[in-house]
Protein backbone atom coordinates (compact mmCIF):
# COMPACT_ATOMS: atom_id res chain seq x y z
CA UNK A 1 0.00 0.00 0.00
CA UNK A 2 1.66 3.58 -0.62
CA UNK A 3 0.71 5.57 2.69
CA UNK A 4 0.88 9.30 1.95
CA UNK A 5 2.57 9.80 5.48
CA UNK A 6 5.79 8.10 4.07
CA UNK A 7 5.67 9.31 0.40
CA UNK A 8 6.65 12.52 -1.18
CA UNK A 9 3.40 13.61 -2.02
CA UNK A 10 3.30 17.58 -2.93
CA UNK A 11 0.78 19.29 -4.12
CA UNK A 12 0.04 23.36 -4.78
CA UNK A 13 -2.31 25.29 -5.40
CA UNK A 14 -1.37 27.43 -8.10
CA UNK A 15 0.15 26.45 -11.71
CA UNK A 16 2.99 28.56 -12.82
CA UNK A 17 1.69 31.45 -15.48
CA UNK A 18 3.35 29.98 -18.48
CA UNK A 19 1.04 26.93 -18.15
CA UNK A 20 -1.03 27.32 -20.90
CA UNK A 21 -3.02 23.54 -20.73
CA UNK A 22 -4.74 22.68 -18.41
CA UNK A 23 -3.38 19.05 -18.80
CA UNK A 24 -0.20 20.93 -17.61
CA UNK A 25 -1.47 23.05 -14.96
CA UNK A 26 -2.83 20.04 -13.51
CA UNK A 27 -0.26 17.75 -13.75
CA UNK A 28 1.92 20.09 -12.14
CA UNK A 29 -0.15 21.48 -9.60
CA UNK A 30 -0.94 17.39 -8.72
CA UNK A 31 2.73 16.75 -8.41
CA UNK A 32 2.54 14.48 -11.49
CA UNK A 33 5.02 16.31 -13.47
CA UNK A 34 8.34 18.47 -12.51
CA UNK A 35 9.99 21.30 -15.21
CA UNK A 36 13.67 19.90 -14.95
CA UNK A 37 15.63 22.77 -14.17
CA UNK A 38 12.90 24.95 -15.23
CA UNK A 39 13.88 24.29 -18.53
CA UNK A 40 10.43 23.82 -21.11
CA UNK A 41 9.81 20.06 -22.58
CA UNK A 42 12.56 18.13 -19.99
CA UNK A 43 10.06 16.68 -17.59
CA UNK A 44 10.42 14.51 -14.27
CA UNK A 45 7.78 12.15 -14.47
CA UNK A 46 6.87 11.71 -10.43
CA UNK A 47 5.97 8.53 -8.91
CA UNK A 48 1.91 9.35 -9.59
CA UNK A 49 2.72 9.19 -13.43
CA UNK A 50 5.17 6.86 -13.61
CA UNK A 51 2.07 4.47 -12.88
CA UNK A 52 -0.44 6.44 -15.46
CA UNK A 53 2.72 5.46 -17.96
CA UNK A 54 3.57 2.20 -16.95
CA UNK A 55 -0.49 1.49 -17.19
CA UNK A 56 -0.55 3.09 -20.87
CA UNK A 57 2.53 0.50 -21.93
CA UNK A 58 1.10 -2.52 -20.48
CA UNK A 59 -2.41 -2.24 -22.35
CA UNK A 60 0.10 -1.05 -25.12
CA UNK A 61 2.20 -4.55 -24.76
CA UNK A 62 -0.81 -6.55 -24.73
CA UNK A 63 -2.32 -5.61 -27.57
CA UNK A 64 1.12 -5.81 -29.72
CA UNK A 65 1.96 -8.97 -28.31
CA UNK A 66 -1.35 -10.40 -29.34
CA UNK A 67 -0.49 -9.92 -32.88
CA UNK A 68 2.90 -10.83 -32.57
CA UNK A 69 4.57 -8.44 -32.18
CA UNK A 70 8.39 -8.39 -30.79
CA UNK A 71 9.65 -6.26 -27.95
CA UNK A 72 12.89 -5.05 -28.14
CA UNK A 73 15.24 -2.26 -27.21
CA UNK A 74 17.39 0.14 -29.60
CA UNK A 75 20.33 2.12 -28.70
CA UNK A 76 19.20 5.77 -28.27
CA UNK A 77 23.01 7.05 -29.23
CA UNK A 78 22.82 6.44 -32.79
CA UNK A 79 26.48 6.40 -35.11
CA UNK A 80 25.89 9.44 -37.51
CA UNK A 81 26.81 6.75 -40.05
CA UNK A 82 23.10 5.33 -40.36
CA UNK A 83 21.96 8.37 -40.62
CA UNK A 84 23.91 9.39 -43.47
CA UNK A 85 23.33 6.08 -45.01
CA UNK A 86 19.49 6.61 -45.43
CA UNK A 87 19.72 10.65 -46.35
CA UNK A 88 18.26 12.27 -43.68
CA UNK A 89 21.59 12.91 -41.85
CA UNK A 90 21.85 16.40 -43.35
CA UNK A 91 18.01 16.99 -43.19
CA UNK A 92 17.63 16.45 -39.66
CA UNK A 93 20.86 18.77 -38.96
CA UNK A 94 19.37 21.38 -41.34
CA UNK A 95 15.82 21.47 -39.74
CA UNK A 96 18.13 21.15 -35.99
CA UNK A 97 15.31 18.18 -35.22
CA UNK A 98 18.03 16.04 -34.02
CA UNK A 99 20.07 16.80 -30.70
CA UNK A 100 23.95 15.62 -31.86
CA UNK A 101 26.59 15.55 -30.23
CA UNK A 102 31.03 14.83 -30.94
CA UNK A 103 33.12 12.76 -29.22
CA UNK A 104 36.62 13.34 -29.43
CA UNK A 105 38.67 16.12 -31.85
CA UNK A 106 39.74 16.06 -35.12
CA UNK A 107 39.84 13.59 -37.38
CA UNK A 108 39.33 11.02 -34.50
CA UNK A 109 35.87 13.06 -33.76
CA UNK A 110 32.97 11.11 -33.89
CA UNK A 111 29.41 12.28 -34.40
CA UNK A 112 26.23 10.79 -32.92
CA UNK A 113 22.61 11.57 -33.15
CA UNK A 114 20.23 11.41 -29.90
CA UNK A 115 17.49 9.33 -31.61
CA UNK A 116 14.53 10.97 -32.66
CA UNK A 117 13.17 7.95 -34.05
CA UNK A 118 14.36 4.86 -34.88
CA UNK A 119 13.50 3.87 -38.83
CA UNK A 120 17.49 3.61 -39.19
CA UNK A 121 18.57 1.92 -36.43
CA UNK A 122 15.92 -0.96 -36.39
CA UNK A 123 17.05 -1.52 -40.21
CA UNK A 124 20.42 -1.81 -39.16
CA UNK A 125 19.66 -4.36 -36.90
CA UNK A 126 18.04 -6.49 -39.41
CA UNK A 127 20.97 -5.55 -41.67
CA UNK A 128 22.59 -8.89 -42.54
CA UNK A 129 20.37 -10.97 -40.35
CA UNK A 130 17.79 -11.21 -42.90
CA UNK A 131 18.47 -12.95 -45.83
CA UNK A 132 15.38 -14.75 -46.85
CA UNK A 133 11.24 -14.08 -47.72
CA UNK A 134 10.85 -17.17 -45.26
CA UNK A 135 11.84 -15.18 -42.21
CA UNK A 136 9.13 -12.67 -43.26
CA UNK A 137 6.97 -11.11 -42.06
CA UNK A 138 7.78 -9.52 -38.66
CA UNK A 139 7.38 -6.66 -36.63
CA UNK A 140 9.36 -4.86 -33.72
CA UNK A 141 8.57 -2.48 -31.20
CA UNK A 142 10.00 -0.54 -28.14
CA UNK A 143 8.69 2.15 -25.28
CA UNK A 144 11.53 3.98 -25.42
CA UNK A 145 12.54 7.88 -24.60
CA UNK A 146 12.95 9.58 -27.87
CA UNK A 147 15.01 13.24 -28.28
CA UNK A 148 13.61 15.96 -30.45
CA UNK A 149 14.50 19.36 -30.83
CA UNK A 150 12.08 20.90 -30.86
CA UNK A 151 11.15 24.06 -31.97
CA UNK A 152 8.28 25.23 -29.87
CA UNK A 153 8.67 22.67 -26.83
CA UNK A 154 4.91 23.48 -24.83
CA UNK A 155 1.71 22.37 -23.37
CA UNK A 156 4.05 20.65 -20.69
CA UNK A 157 4.09 16.97 -21.76
CA UNK A 158 2.11 17.10 -25.28
CA UNK A 159 5.38 18.48 -27.00
CA UNK A 160 8.25 17.92 -25.14
CA UNK A 161 11.94 17.54 -26.35
CA UNK A 162 12.38 14.39 -24.75
CA UNK A 163 9.49 12.40 -24.39
CA UNK A 164 8.46 8.29 -24.31
CA UNK A 165 7.34 7.01 -27.50
CA UNK A 166 6.20 3.25 -28.61
CA UNK A 167 7.53 2.57 -31.84
CA UNK A 168 7.39 -0.19 -34.04
CA UNK A 169 8.31 -1.48 -37.84
CA UNK A 170 7.21 -3.93 -39.54
CA UNK A 171 8.82 -5.99 -42.71
CA UNK A 172 7.23 -7.82 -45.35
CA UNK A 173 8.32 -9.97 -48.66
CA UNK A 174 5.28 -7.69 -50.46
CA UNK A 175 2.45 -5.16 -50.59
CA UNK A 176 -0.09 -7.24 -49.45
CA UNK A 177 1.84 -8.56 -46.46
CA UNK A 178 2.48 -5.11 -45.44
CA UNK A 179 -1.18 -4.20 -46.06
CA UNK A 180 -2.34 -6.79 -43.73
CA UNK A 181 0.13 -5.73 -40.76
CA UNK A 182 -1.13 -2.04 -41.56
CA UNK A 183 -5.08 -3.15 -40.90
CA UNK A 184 -4.11 -5.31 -38.04
CA UNK A 185 -2.18 -2.34 -36.47
CA UNK A 186 -5.14 0.05 -37.26
CA UNK A 187 -7.10 -2.38 -35.19
CA UNK A 188 -4.55 -2.62 -32.39
CA UNK A 189 -4.33 0.86 -32.13
CA UNK A 190 -8.01 0.97 -31.96
CA UNK A 191 -8.18 -1.07 -29.58
CA UNK A 192 -5.31 0.96 -27.41
CA UNK A 193 -7.26 3.91 -27.49
CA UNK A 194 -10.56 2.37 -26.18
CA UNK A 195 -8.99 0.81 -23.25
CA UNK A 196 -7.33 3.69 -22.16
CA UNK A 197 -10.50 5.57 -22.13
CA UNK A 198 -9.93 8.00 -24.39
CA UNK A 199 -12.62 10.19 -26.85
CA UNK A 200 -10.28 9.73 -30.36
CA UNK A 201 -10.99 9.12 -34.28
CA UNK A 202 -8.71 7.87 -36.67
CA UNK A 203 -8.44 10.17 -39.92
CA UNK A 204 -6.52 9.79 -43.35
CA UNK A 205 -3.15 11.84 -42.66
CA UNK A 206 -0.48 12.85 -45.51
CA UNK A 207 1.93 10.25 -46.34
CA UNK A 208 4.26 12.22 -47.94
CA UNK A 209 4.75 12.14 -51.54
CA UNK A 210 3.54 8.08 -51.41
CA UNK A 211 -0.08 9.30 -51.58
CA UNK A 212 -3.12 6.87 -51.34
CA UNK A 213 -4.37 5.46 -47.77
CA UNK A 214 -0.85 4.50 -46.76
CA UNK A 215 -0.98 6.84 -43.43
CA UNK A 216 -3.62 7.40 -40.59
CA UNK A 217 -3.24 9.41 -37.49
CA UNK A 218 -5.30 8.59 -33.96
CA UNK A 219 -6.31 11.77 -32.58
CA UNK A 220 -7.36 12.66 -29.08
CA UNK A 221 -10.24 15.42 -29.71
CA UNK A 222 -9.26 18.55 -27.76
CA UNK A 223 -9.80 22.69 -28.48
CA UNK A 224 -6.04 22.62 -27.36
CA UNK A 225 -5.23 19.68 -30.26
CA UNK A 226 -2.35 21.89 -32.98
CA UNK A 227 -3.69 19.18 -35.39
CA UNK A 228 -6.65 20.40 -38.00
CA UNK A 229 -9.48 17.19 -38.80
CA UNK A 230 -11.78 17.62 -41.15
CA UNK A 231 -14.60 15.07 -41.04
CA UNK A 232 -18.40 14.02 -42.71
CA UNK A 233 -20.14 11.88 -40.55
CA UNK A 234 -22.49 10.94 -43.01
CA UNK A 235 -19.57 9.51 -45.35
CA UNK A 236 -17.23 8.06 -42.79
CA UNK A 237 -14.58 10.21 -43.96
CA UNK A 238 -12.16 11.88 -41.72
CA UNK A 239 -8.86 13.11 -42.64
CA UNK A 240 -6.17 15.85 -41.15
CA UNK A 241 -6.62 18.79 -42.75
CA UNK A 242 -3.28 18.50 -44.27
CA UNK A 243 -4.44 15.60 -46.18
CA UNK A 244 -8.14 16.32 -46.75
CA UNK A 245 -9.93 16.70 -49.79
CA UNK A 246 -13.22 18.40 -50.55
CA UNK A 247 -15.58 19.90 -53.56
CA UNK A 248 -15.23 23.26 -52.86
CA UNK A 249 -18.51 25.24 -53.05
CA UNK A 250 -19.21 26.52 -57.15
CA UNK A 251 -17.81 29.57 -58.36
CA UNK A 252 -20.52 32.48 -59.21
CA UNK A 253 -20.84 33.01 -63.14
CA UNK A 254 -19.85 35.78 -64.24
CA UNK A 255 -23.13 37.82 -64.91
CA UNK A 256 -21.33 39.65 -68.14
CA UNK A 257 -18.01 39.01 -68.59
CA UNK A 258 -17.56 41.26 -71.39
CA UNK A 259 -13.91 41.48 -73.50
CA UNK A 260 -10.88 40.39 -72.60
CA UNK A 261 -8.66 43.54 -71.10
CA UNK A 262 -5.99 44.99 -68.98
CA UNK A 263 -7.19 46.73 -66.56
CA UNK A 264 -5.20 49.40 -64.49
CA UNK A 265 -5.55 47.87 -60.51
CA UNK A 266 -2.70 50.02 -59.44
CA UNK A 267 -1.60 49.14 -55.64
CA UNK A 268 -4.65 46.29 -55.55
CA UNK A 269 -2.78 43.27 -54.24
CA UNK A 270 -5.34 41.76 -52.57
CA UNK A 271 -8.45 38.62 -54.73
CA UNK A 272 -10.92 41.20 -52.11
CA UNK A 273 -9.45 44.70 -53.55
CA UNK A 274 -9.50 43.53 -56.92
CA UNK A 275 -13.14 42.00 -56.80
CA UNK A 276 -14.06 45.35 -55.71
CA UNK A 277 -12.34 47.52 -58.23
CA UNK A 278 -13.47 45.26 -61.08
CA UNK A 279 -16.90 44.41 -60.01
CA UNK A 280 -17.24 40.76 -59.55
CA UNK A 281 -16.92 38.16 -57.19
CA UNK A 282 -13.58 36.98 -55.63
CA UNK A 283 -14.41 33.50 -57.00
CA UNK A 284 -14.43 34.69 -60.61
CA UNK A 285 -10.37 35.51 -59.94
CA UNK A 286 -7.15 32.77 -60.52
CA UNK A 287 -4.66 34.08 -57.89
CA UNK A 288 -0.86 32.98 -58.37
CA UNK A 289 1.46 32.68 -55.90
CA UNK A 290 5.31 31.89 -56.01
CA UNK A 291 6.74 29.48 -53.71
CA UNK A 292 11.12 28.08 -52.88
CA UNK A 293 10.78 24.75 -52.90
CA UNK A 294 13.63 22.66 -51.32
CA UNK A 295 14.96 19.05 -52.77
CA UNK A 296 18.34 17.67 -52.65
CA UNK A 297 19.42 20.36 -50.66
CA UNK A 298 18.51 23.06 -54.09
CA UNK A 299 15.60 25.49 -54.12
CA UNK A 300 13.57 25.61 -56.78
CA UNK A 301 10.31 28.24 -57.65
CA UNK A 302 6.91 26.68 -58.01
CA UNK A 303 3.84 28.71 -59.18
CA UNK A 304 0.65 27.82 -58.05
CA UNK A 305 -2.64 29.28 -59.16
CA UNK A 306 -6.29 28.75 -57.50
CA UNK A 307 -9.29 30.44 -57.44
CA UNK A 308 -9.29 33.64 -55.22
CA UNK A 309 -11.44 32.44 -52.47
CA UNK A 310 -9.60 29.55 -51.91
CA UNK A 311 -6.24 28.81 -49.82
CA UNK A 312 -3.40 26.73 -51.12
CA UNK A 313 -2.40 23.55 -49.06
CA UNK A 314 1.25 23.90 -48.79
CA UNK A 315 1.49 20.24 -47.84
CA UNK A 316 -0.21 19.18 -51.26
CA UNK A 317 2.03 21.45 -53.25
CA UNK A 318 5.20 19.79 -51.20
CA UNK A 319 4.37 16.37 -51.86
CA UNK A 320 3.31 17.73 -55.56
CA UNK A 321 7.14 18.72 -56.05
CA UNK A 322 8.21 15.87 -53.52
CA UNK A 323 10.08 18.71 -51.70
CA UNK A 324 11.66 18.43 -48.46
CA UNK A 325 10.38 22.02 -47.54
CA UNK A 326 8.49 25.17 -48.88
CA UNK A 327 8.73 28.45 -48.11
CA UNK A 328 7.58 31.80 -49.63
CA UNK A 329 9.86 34.26 -51.17
CA UNK A 330 11.06 37.36 -50.01
CA UNK A 331 9.61 40.35 -52.11
CA UNK A 332 13.53 40.69 -53.56
CA UNK A 333 13.49 37.21 -54.45
CA UNK A 334 9.98 37.95 -55.88
CA UNK A 335 11.04 40.22 -58.58
CA UNK A 336 14.20 38.65 -59.43
CA UNK A 337 12.35 35.83 -60.57
CA UNK A 338 9.07 37.07 -62.29
CA UNK A 339 10.44 40.93 -62.73
CA UNK A 340 6.89 41.63 -60.82
CA UNK A 341 5.78 42.07 -57.71
CA UNK A 342 3.63 40.10 -55.54
CA UNK A 343 0.16 40.18 -56.12
CA UNK A 344 0.28 41.14 -60.44
CA UNK A 345 2.03 37.43 -61.05
CA UNK A 346 -0.09 36.11 -64.04
CA UNK A 347 0.33 32.81 -64.84
CA UNK A 348 2.98 32.61 -67.19
CA UNK A 349 5.22 34.35 -64.08
CA UNK A 350 7.76 31.96 -64.72
CA UNK A 351 10.04 31.39 -67.59
CA UNK A 352 11.05 27.97 -65.89
CA UNK A 353 10.16 26.29 -63.13
CA UNK A 354 7.26 24.40 -62.18
CA UNK A 355 3.25 25.70 -62.39
CA UNK A 356 0.36 23.86 -60.20
CA UNK A 357 -3.14 24.78 -61.41
CA UNK A 358 -5.78 23.43 -59.14
CA UNK A 359 -8.77 22.55 -60.24
CA UNK A 360 -10.65 25.36 -58.84
CA UNK A 361 -8.91 27.69 -61.18
CA UNK A 362 -8.13 25.48 -64.02
CA UNK A 363 -12.18 25.38 -64.44
CA UNK A 364 -12.61 29.15 -64.84
CA UNK A 365 -13.22 30.56 -67.65
CA UNK A 366 -13.96 34.61 -67.98
CA UNK A 367 -12.06 34.96 -64.59
CA UNK A 368 -9.74 37.72 -63.83
CA UNK A 369 -5.91 37.12 -63.40
CA UNK A 370 -2.36 38.92 -62.50
CA UNK A 371 -1.20 39.95 -66.17
CA UNK A 372 2.86 39.77 -65.09
CA UNK A 373 2.53 43.65 -65.35
CA UNK A 374 2.51 45.96 -62.12
CA UNK A 375 -0.48 47.83 -61.55
CA UNK A 376 -2.40 45.62 -64.32
CA UNK A 377 -4.92 42.77 -63.89
CA UNK A 378 -6.60 41.08 -66.77
CA UNK A 379 -10.45 40.50 -66.85
CA UNK A 380 -12.61 37.77 -68.89
CA UNK A 381 -9.36 35.72 -69.51
CA UNK A 382 -9.18 32.07 -70.40
CA UNK A 383 -6.67 29.73 -70.44
CA UNK A 384 -4.48 29.26 -73.55
CA UNK A 385 -5.24 32.41 -74.54
CA UNK A 386 -2.70 35.36 -74.58
CA UNK A 387 -0.21 32.88 -73.26
CA UNK A 388 -2.13 31.91 -70.35
CA UNK A 389 -0.90 28.02 -70.05
CA UNK A 390 -2.42 26.10 -68.10
CA UNK A 391 0.37 23.84 -65.99
CA UNK A 392 -0.29 20.76 -64.14
CA UNK A 393 -3.61 20.79 -62.84
CA UNK A 394 -3.32 19.13 -59.06
CA UNK A 395 -5.81 19.40 -56.16
CA UNK A 396 -3.78 21.81 -54.22
CA UNK A 397 -6.41 23.19 -52.46
CA UNK A 398 -7.36 23.59 -48.66
CA UNK A 399 -10.03 21.66 -47.59
CA UNK A 400 -12.77 23.69 -45.34
CA UNK A 401 -15.67 23.02 -42.71
CA UNK A 402 -18.44 23.82 -44.79
CA UNK A 403 -17.68 22.45 -47.87
CA UNK A 404 -19.21 19.63 -49.78
CA UNK A 405 -17.58 16.31 -48.89
CA UNK A 406 -15.68 14.86 -52.03
CA UNK A 407 -17.47 10.90 -50.82
CA UNK A 408 -21.20 12.28 -50.74
CA UNK A 409 -21.51 15.83 -52.33
CA UNK A 410 -24.63 16.29 -50.21
CA UNK A 411 -22.94 16.22 -47.29
CA UNK A 412 -20.96 18.72 -45.88
CA UNK A 413 -17.27 18.86 -43.98
CA UNK A 414 -17.31 19.76 -40.06
CA UNK A 415 -14.21 20.53 -38.45
CA UNK A 416 -12.69 19.62 -34.85
CA UNK A 417 -9.11 19.89 -33.11
CA UNK A 418 -7.03 17.10 -32.58
CA UNK A 419 -3.83 15.92 -30.85
CA UNK A 420 -1.64 13.41 -32.67
CA UNK A 421 -1.42 10.63 -30.12
CA UNK A 422 -0.50 7.99 -32.84
CA UNK A 423 0.35 7.37 -36.46
CA UNK A 424 0.53 3.88 -38.63
CA UNK A 425 2.63 4.82 -41.92
CA UNK A 426 3.38 1.97 -44.89
CA UNK A 427 6.45 3.22 -45.69
CA UNK A 428 7.57 0.50 -48.41
CA UNK A 429 11.00 0.80 -49.61
CA UNK A 430 12.04 4.36 -48.89
CA UNK A 431 14.27 3.39 -45.56
CA UNK A 432 15.55 -0.33 -46.92
CA UNK A 433 16.50 0.63 -50.32
CA UNK A 434 18.99 3.22 -49.19
CA UNK A 435 20.02 0.93 -46.67
CA UNK A 436 20.60 -1.60 -48.48
CA UNK A 437 18.03 -3.70 -46.49
CA UNK A 438 17.15 -7.03 -48.91
CA UNK A 439 16.02 -10.09 -48.81
CA UNK A 440 16.33 -12.94 -51.52
CA UNK A 441 13.03 -13.73 -52.97
CA UNK A 442 11.33 -16.95 -54.03
CA UNK A 443 13.18 -16.69 -57.40
CA UNK A 444 16.51 -16.05 -55.57
CA UNK A 445 16.68 -12.19 -56.77
CA UNK A 446 17.26 -9.78 -54.08
CA UNK A 447 14.33 -7.35 -52.95
CA UNK A 448 14.58 -4.46 -50.55
CA UNK A 449 11.88 -4.86 -47.79
CA UNK A 450 9.04 -3.39 -47.29
CA UNK A 451 8.60 -1.71 -44.20
CA UNK A 452 5.55 -0.12 -41.63
CA UNK A 453 6.32 1.90 -38.71
CA UNK A 454 3.77 3.30 -35.97
CA UNK A 455 4.13 4.77 -33.69
CA UNK A 456 2.42 6.35 -30.15
CA UNK A 457 3.53 9.12 -27.91
CA UNK A 458 3.00 7.27 -24.45
CA UNK A 459 3.61 10.44 -22.83
CA UNK A 460 1.50 12.83 -24.73
CA UNK A 461 -1.35 10.43 -24.55
CA UNK A 462 -1.18 11.06 -20.44
CA UNK A 463 -1.52 13.94 -20.70
CA UNK A 464 -4.54 14.39 -23.39
CA UNK A 465 -6.29 11.68 -21.52
CA UNK A 466 -6.32 14.72 -19.08
CA UNK A 467 -6.82 17.34 -21.18
CA UNK A 468 -9.92 15.60 -21.93
CA UNK A 469 -10.86 14.56 -18.73
CA UNK A 470 -11.17 17.26 -15.36
CA UNK A 471 -13.41 19.84 -13.87
CA UNK A 472 -12.76 23.00 -12.28
CA UNK A 473 -11.18 20.73 -8.94
CA UNK A 474 -8.81 18.49 -10.92
CA UNK A 475 -8.20 15.63 -13.08
CA UNK A 476 -10.46 12.79 -13.59
CA UNK A 477 -8.68 9.54 -14.46
CA UNK A 478 -10.42 7.03 -16.49
CA UNK A 479 -10.32 4.03 -14.20
CA UNK A 480 -8.20 1.75 -16.61
CA UNK A 481 -4.84 4.13 -16.08
CA UNK A 482 -5.62 5.89 -13.03
CA UNK A 483 -2.84 5.91 -10.94
CA UNK A 484 -4.79 4.18 -8.35
CA UNK A 485 -8.06 3.41 -8.14
CA UNK A 486 -8.77 4.11 -4.61
CA UNK A 487 -8.32 7.18 -2.74
CA UNK A 488 -8.60 5.94 1.17
CA UNK A 489 -8.86 8.75 3.47
CA UNK A 490 -8.80 8.72 7.11
CA UNK A 491 -10.71 11.81 8.68
CA UNK A 492 -8.79 10.99 12.02
CA UNK A 493 -6.08 9.75 12.62
CA UNK A 494 -6.30 9.69 16.42
CA UNK A 495 -9.42 7.38 16.25
CA UNK A 496 -8.01 4.06 16.33
CA UNK A 497 -11.34 2.32 14.95
CA UNK A 498 -10.81 4.35 11.26
CA UNK A 499 -7.19 3.50 11.59
CA UNK A 500 -8.25 -0.44 11.76
CA UNK A 501 -10.77 -0.49 9.55
CA UNK A 502 -8.95 1.31 6.74
CA UNK A 503 -6.17 -1.90 7.05
CA UNK A 504 -8.63 -4.31 6.82
CA UNK A 505 -10.61 -2.85 3.90
CA UNK A 506 -7.31 -1.95 2.18
CA UNK A 507 -6.12 -5.99 2.25
CA UNK A 508 -9.65 -6.58 1.42
CA UNK A 509 -9.10 -4.58 -1.45
CA UNK A 510 -5.74 -5.23 -3.09
CA UNK A 511 -7.34 -9.24 -2.68
CA UNK A 512 -8.88 -8.33 -5.45
CA UNK A 513 -6.48 -6.46 -7.40
CA UNK A 514 -7.63 -3.17 -6.55
CA UNK A 515 -5.17 -0.70 -6.06
CA UNK A 516 -5.37 2.25 -2.84
CA UNK A 517 -3.68 5.18 -1.98
CA UNK A 518 -3.95 5.84 1.70
CA UNK A 519 -3.80 9.34 3.10
CA UNK A 520 -3.09 8.79 6.39
CA UNK A 521 -1.35 12.41 6.59
CA UNK A 522 -1.68 14.55 9.72
CA UNK A 523 -3.80 17.07 8.06
CA UNK A 524 -7.35 18.31 8.40
CA UNK A 525 -9.99 16.22 6.03
CA UNK A 526 -10.97 19.58 4.13
CA UNK A 527 -7.38 19.73 2.81
CA UNK A 528 -6.92 15.46 2.07
CA UNK A 529 -10.66 15.71 0.12
CA UNK A 530 -9.28 18.59 -2.17
CA UNK A 531 -6.11 17.29 -2.66
CA UNK A 532 -7.61 13.65 -3.92
CA UNK A 533 -10.14 15.81 -6.28
CA UNK A 534 -7.10 17.20 -7.71
CA UNK A 535 -4.82 14.04 -8.07
CA UNK A 536 -8.34 12.43 -9.61
CA UNK A 537 -8.36 8.86 -8.62
CA UNK A 538 -11.74 7.39 -9.82
CA UNK A 539 -13.19 6.96 -6.02
CA UNK A 540 -12.88 8.18 -2.80
CA UNK A 541 -13.53 6.36 0.34
CA UNK A 542 -13.74 7.94 3.53
CA UNK A 543 -13.94 6.06 6.88
CA UNK A 544 -15.27 8.76 8.62
CA UNK A 545 -17.69 9.34 11.69
CA UNK A 546 -20.06 6.84 10.06
CA UNK A 547 -17.79 3.98 10.69
CA UNK A 548 -19.56 3.89 14.42
CA UNK A 549 -23.05 3.39 12.77
CA UNK A 550 -21.81 0.99 10.48
CA UNK A 551 -21.42 2.93 7.31
CA UNK A 552 -18.00 4.22 5.33
CA UNK A 553 -18.44 6.87 2.29
CA UNK A 554 -17.42 6.38 -1.26
CA UNK A 555 -17.48 9.06 -3.47
CA UNK A 556 -17.15 8.79 -7.60
CA UNK A 557 -14.92 11.61 -8.96
CA UNK A 558 -16.47 12.21 -12.16
CA UNK A 559 -19.87 12.32 -11.02
CA UNK A 560 -19.20 13.76 -7.48
CA UNK A 561 -21.97 11.39 -6.13
CA UNK A 562 -21.45 10.24 -2.92
CA UNK A 563 -22.74 7.10 -1.56
CA UNK A 564 -23.22 5.54 2.21
CA UNK A 565 -21.89 1.94 2.10
CA UNK A 566 -22.56 -0.60 4.85
CA UNK A 567 -18.61 -1.74 6.08
CA UNK A 568 -19.28 -5.56 4.93
CA UNK A 569 -20.37 -4.61 1.42
CA UNK A 570 -18.28 -1.69 0.72
CA UNK A 571 -15.49 -4.19 -0.86
CA UNK A 572 -17.74 -5.93 -3.88
CA UNK A 573 -19.44 -2.61 -4.20
CA UNK A 574 -15.96 -1.34 -5.44
CA UNK A 575 -14.56 -4.08 -6.93
CA UNK A 576 -18.01 -4.21 -8.62
CA UNK A 577 -17.23 -0.67 -10.07
CA UNK A 578 -13.58 -0.86 -10.87
CA UNK A 579 -14.25 -4.18 -13.04
CA UNK A 580 -16.76 -1.93 -14.98
CA UNK A 581 -13.91 0.67 -15.84
CA UNK A 582 -12.48 -2.07 -17.07
CA UNK A 583 -9.43 -2.05 -14.80
CA UNK A 584 -9.21 -5.85 -14.43
CA UNK A 585 -7.94 -6.17 -17.79
CA UNK A 586 -4.68 -3.92 -16.82
CA UNK A 587 -2.59 -6.17 -14.24
CA UNK A 588 -2.13 -4.68 -11.18
CA UNK A 589 1.28 -2.25 -10.19
CA UNK A 590 0.09 -3.02 -6.62
P1 LIG B 1 3.81 16.16 -34.31
O1 LIG B 1 3.21 16.45 -35.64
O2 LIG B 1 2.84 16.34 -33.16
O3 LIG B 1 5.11 16.81 -34.08
P2 LIG B 1 5.06 13.85 -35.40
O4 LIG B 1 4.32 13.71 -36.66
O5 LIG B 1 6.38 14.48 -35.39
O6 LIG B 1 4.11 14.60 -34.32
P3 LIG B 1 5.73 11.03 -35.15
O7 LIG B 1 7.09 11.23 -35.66
O8 LIG B 1 4.74 10.31 -35.97
O9 LIG B 1 5.12 12.43 -34.66
O10 LIG B 1 5.83 10.35 -33.70
C1 LIG B 1 4.90 9.39 -33.21
C2 LIG B 1 4.11 9.93 -32.03
O11 LIG B 1 4.96 10.49 -31.02
C3 LIG B 1 3.19 11.08 -32.40
O12 LIG B 1 1.99 10.59 -32.92
C4 LIG B 1 2.99 11.78 -31.07
O13 LIG B 1 1.96 11.17 -30.33
C5 LIG B 1 4.30 11.55 -30.35
N1 LIG B 1 5.16 12.74 -30.37
C6 LIG B 1 5.80 13.29 -31.44
N2 LIG B 1 6.51 14.35 -31.08
C7 LIG B 1 6.32 14.51 -29.74
C8 LIG B 1 6.81 15.43 -28.77
N3 LIG B 1 7.65 16.40 -29.11
N4 LIG B 1 6.41 15.28 -27.47
C9 LIG B 1 5.57 14.28 -27.11
N5 LIG B 1 5.08 13.37 -27.98
C10 LIG B 1 5.46 13.47 -29.27
MG1 LIG C 1 6.88 16.39 -34.82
Amino acid sequence: MTRLSQSFFVTQREAPNDAVALSHQLLLRGGYIRALGQTAGLYTYGPLLWRVIQKIERIIRAELDSIHAQECLLPQLHPAEIWKASGRWEVYRAERLMFTLKDGTGEQAREYGLGPTHEEAVCDFVLGSLTTYRQLPFTLYQIQTKFRNERRPRFGLMRGREFIMKDAYSFHANEESLKATYRDMYGVYTRIFERTGLNFRAVEADSGAIGGSGSHEFMALAEIGEDTILYCDEANYAANVEKARSLPPAAVPAANPGPREKVATPGLKTGQQQAERLGIDVTQIVKNILYLALKDGQEFPVLVSIRGDRQVNETKVKNQVQALDLRLPSETEVLALTGVPTGFLGPNALKTGVHLVDPTAAELRFFSTGCNEPDYHWTAANWHEDGLTLGRVVDVDMAQAGDRCHLLPTAFLKSAKGIELGHIFQLGTKYSQPMGVTFADETGVPQPVLMGCYGIGVSRLAAALVEQSHDADGIIWPVAIAPYHVHLVIPNLNDQDQQRFAQKVYRDLRDFGVEVLLDDRDERAGVKFKDADLIGLPYRLTVGRDLKAGFVEVRDRRTGKTEKAPVNEVVSYLVGLIREGGADTVPPLG
